[in-house]
């Protein structure tokens, strides 16, 4: 392995999933839902296969999918972009991730990242031969906020881009718009790119509304807006993501990803610009049972004595261990869970440069049916 990789050879994902189906412990570490998408989306790939799209699709994504992105961001958000030079189709939002780094950095260009990260970000900007340089969140014992003097202090003549992730994985901190705005600030300032990674668009709970930091005064012409099926409609296997910013931007992220992949899979396509004109109903349903299940967790979680901390968005709680163990290895602690009471989870810490202010807190993903979180809360409950 090149050096350059040497530190990202496994995922937590894979060990900890590895793990879950070897102890057979219910698997809340990895997020990806245990049901299906709409029912006529799938259908729709099934048409697909079967009526004979099975050979490349353009490279840029089927003409039908990229209008499909362009109308839904106009529609909720008012942001415009041409489906022809604005919108480009990847595998899923990981390849969209790693394009923009590989195509816009430059060897030795420093990358901020808000810590602690989802974990592609540090691969790919280490692929891209960037440097990363990361601005904490954050906590005051129920929610996270981003360090803002950090943040001015972490910019430099080096900066090339700021990585933003809101819903946030793996806290699930909804940014606020005056974060938002300190950030755009900051980028304006600055002129830096920025990458926003919106994977958790519509999975925001307690009726917050998402912002695209791409829609704040300046930020059009220096923002990729990255965005995946994945999460939207339940469908993570399916790998279908995509990038959009302006024709420049975007021109750089395909150059980069038609040697990664050339083309995204074919019949994935026309079933999600389908399901993006007609399914947002329910995606917004979905959004609603998210947030139950995030509460049936979280009280789960508390009353085994874990310290819950603020869901606002995404798939996933966090919980502080430092109430139930001395143990300041939260990873220790999730490599441990499965054997000892059938649940497997993620820590915080691996996500983090800086390990100490995660180093008790664990992620719990919430997107399973009622009878599994039924089962894990039992489950939970032994460590009382
Ligand atoms: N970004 C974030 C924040 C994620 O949590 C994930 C994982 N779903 C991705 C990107 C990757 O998305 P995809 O599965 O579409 O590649
Ligand atoms: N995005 C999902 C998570 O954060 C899983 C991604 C992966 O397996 N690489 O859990």
């Amino acid at each position: 392995t090149v050096e350059r990789l040497r530190p990202f050879t496994s995922t937590i994902f894979a060990e900890m999933t590895a793990l879950a189906v070897r102890t057979g412990a219910i698997n809340l570490g990895q997020g990806f839902p245990d049901t299906d998408g709409p029912a006529a989306m799938l259908e729709r790939a099934r048409d697909a296969i079967a009526g004979g799209l099975n050979q490349y699709p353009p490279g840029p994504g089927m003409p039908e999918l990229r209008a499909a992105i362009a109308a839904d961001r106009d529609a909720r958000y008012g942001q415009k972009f041409d489906p022809d030079r604005e919108v480009l189709v990847t595998v899923g939002a990981t390849e969209a991730i790693s394009a923009t780094l590989l195509g816009l950095v430059e060897p030795g260009e420093e990358v901020l990242l808000i810590e602690p990260y989802y974990d592609s970000y540090a691969a790919s900007v280490a692929l891209a031969g960037g440097v990363r340089r990361t601005v904490p969140l954050v906590t005051d014992g129920t929610g996270f906020a981003l360090d803002l003097d950090a943040l001015r202090a972490a910019v430099s003549p080096r900066t090339r881009m700021i990585v933003v992730n809101t819903p946030h994985n793996p806290t699930g901190t909804v940014l606020s718009d005056a974060e938002l705005a300190a950030i755009a600030d900051v980028a304006v300032r600055n002129n830096t790119l920025v990458l926003s990674d919106e994977v958790y668009e519509h999975l925001l709970f307690d009726g917050r509304t998402h912002t695209p930091i791409g829609m704040l005064p300046g930020m059009a012409e220096r923002t990729v807006t990255i965005s995946s099926a994945a999460k939207t409609f339940a469908v993570t296997g399916w790998k279908t993501g995509w990038a959009c910013g302006p024709a420049e931007l975007i021109d750089a992220v395909r150059a980069a990803k038609q040697f990664m992949s050339f083309v995204a899979g074919g019949p994935f396509q026309p079933a999600v610009a389908y399901a993006l004109t007609n399914e947002i109903p329910w995606v917004t349903a979905q959004r609603d049972e998210l947030q139950r299940k995030r509460d049936v967790l979280g009280r789960a979680l508390s009353e085994a004595g874990f310290g819950v901390r603020d869901s606002a968005g995404t798939y996933f709680v966090c919980a502080d261990i430092s109430p139930l163990t001395t143990s300041t290895d939260a990873l220790e602690f999730c490599r441990a869970l499965p054997e000892r009471i059938g649940v497997a989870a993620v820590p915080v810490s691996v996500f983090a440069d800086h390990k100490e202010p995660w180093n008790q807190l664990v992620r719990f993903a919430f997107c399973k049916r009622d009878e599994v979180l039924a089962e894990a809360a039992a489950r939970l409950h032994g460590l009382a």
